[in-house]
């Protein structure tokens, strides 16, 4: 039998959880996503469950242009509140998010047939910017996207951004 190469400091404690987080994978912002979590939401390692994945919960809104992407989301998150009995889901994108950039995921006509690309190009808005409150405006449709699976569950958006700073501060968007 192979001999261990490591073994945990802590006992195993299997903690209930009842909140599903929805963020992007990006290992630049998942640590002050952690932070945000613990610190603010009181929610420490281990309280919930973390669906971790690039773009975050875009794919929510993906049921159209990528349908498949779109479904195996769906099934993710139903499968985490049904199995988990879960109450309460998170949701929370960042600025810069490269899944914004990557136009094979996130193609400029999707802004463009809700009316948003025509709205900031009158405000405009420069490329980085643009992005960023097309992504607000996501975060906004996404809340509704889960309401709409009819779980008995409650949401709640956040937007990280870079402050002044140089830190990185959370604002809510629904
Ligand atoms: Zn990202």
């Amino acid at each position: 039998m192979a001999e261990p190469i490591y073994t945990s400091q802590e006992p195993f404690v299997e903690h209930e959880s009842a909140v599903l987080v929805i963020c992007c994978s990006s290992n630049a912002f998942l640590p002050y996503t952690q932070e945000f979590l613990e610190r603010h939401l009181e929610l420490g390692p281990g309280s919930y469950d973390l669906l971790a994945v690039p773009g975050g919960p875009q794919f929510l809104l993906l049921t159209e242009y990528l349908p498949k992407f779109a479904w195996v989301g769906h099934k993710w998150v139903k499968f985490l509140v049904e199995r988990h009995r879960l109450k309460r889901v998170i949701v929370i994108s960042h600025e810069d998010c490269a899944w914004y950039s990557a136009e094979q995921f996130v193609p400029p006509f999707l802004h463009a047939a809700r009316g948003l690309h025509l709205r900031l190009a009158e405000a405009g808005e420069d490329g980085r910017s643009r992005r960023s409150l097309a992504q607000r405006e996501d975060l906004r449709e996404i809340v509704q996207a889960l309401r709409n699976l009819g779980l008995p569950i409650s949401v709640e958006a956040y937007y990280a951004e870079k402050s002044p700073d140089g830190k990185v501060r959370f604002v809510r968007e629904g």
